[in-house]
């Protein structure tokens, strides 16, 4: 099957970008680990750069130190970052934020939306109730952006050819929230632009949201990148997450739990000889493996 080997060639060396993208709630526990190992991993078999950005931008939900936590652990992890890291709160990055509001807004793309939680309860598709109301502004309103029916195709490298339409998965979709933080949808968007990630490595929970994604990314005439969502993480059934209490991991001993990680995806690590850390994340570097992942949706730990 030549071209299920092509699938599987490195990309493009010198231009390959990868990043983790943390949100400072919470420390570092194994489901997110696995998620900065497969990037890691991923960016160092293409010989190309592994990038961090602390995802900020929902500011209630910061744990103050949080950041810094996970910067160290990662580095203690043996995984270090190829630039400066970015933070969403930082003014540079909010400014940026801001003129795309005002480039969309300008193109007639967005509508204030003064719909409240009740309003909208059990709606998983927004019917764009203030789509075309005469909204008073001088209200709390959020922002939306206008969508409208079309498919977004994408080869997903793990799950495949994936198709999405945002009629039916989100509808017109907040870009900026009543409180006046910007959303995630928007703010991933642009940092991935002003990072020149060439390919988006994360976990299959947020799949959905890449068709929001790849149509901002179309409307701003930005480059798309490749899109890689591995397993998630699973015990007893439910997702491991901040949400349900996943043990954070600790610095003590790396090379155990960074074992346990790259077993998780499906790896097969060797018990080296010398068991240092710095062995074990080289190790998993040269001998990545992503097709191992192929069409996992879920991994029980
Ligand atoms: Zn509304």
């Amino acid at each position: 099957m030549p071209n299920q080997a092509k699938t599987w060639s490195k990309l493009n060396k010198t231009a390959y970008r990868g990043r983790f993208a943390p949100s400072p709630t919470g420390d570092l526990h194994l489901g997110s680990l696995v998620a900065a190992i497969a990037s890691y991993c991923q960016a160092r078999a293409n010989d190309g750069a592994w990038l961090l950005r602390i995802e900020d931008i929902d500011e209630t939900r910061t744990v103050p130190g949080t950041d810094q936590a996970i910067i160290q652990t990662l580095l203690k992890f043996g995984m270090e970052p190829d630039e400066p890291i970015i933070y969403q709160t930082d003014e540079l990055r909010q400014s940026n934020y801001q003129a795309v509001l005002q480039q969309l807004t300008e193109q007639n793309l967005t509508y204030p939306c003064v719909c409240t939680r009740k309003k909208l309860a059990g709606l998983n598709v927004y019917p764009g109730y203030c789509r075309d109301q005469k909204i008073d502004t001088s209200l709390l309103h959020s922002i939306r952006l206008k969508t409208a029916s079309q498919e977004f195709k994408f080869n997903d490298l793990w799950q495949g050819l994936q198709t999405q339409n945002m009629a039916m998965q989100s509808g017109d979709f907040n870009i900026k929230r009543k409180d006046g933080l910007f959303c995630y949808q928007l703010a991933v968007v642009v940092d991935d632009a002003a990072q020149g990630i060439t390919e988006v490595v994360r976990g299959i929970d947020i799949m959905d949201s890449t068709s929001r994604q790849m149509y901002l990314i179309d409307l701003l005439g930005l480059h798309q990148p490749n899109y890689a969502h591995f397993p998630v993480i699973t015990k007893n059934g439910s997702k491991l997450s901040k949400q349900n209490h996943a043990k954070p991991i600790t610095n003590e001993d790396p090379y155990t739990t960074t074992h346990l990680a790259l077993q998780l995806l499906q790896q097969e690590p060797p018990n080296l000889q010398q068991k240092t850390q710095s062995n074990l994340i080289n190790w998993a570097s040269k001998h990545w493996q992503p097709e191992r992942l192929r069409h996992l949706s879920e991994i029980n730990y």
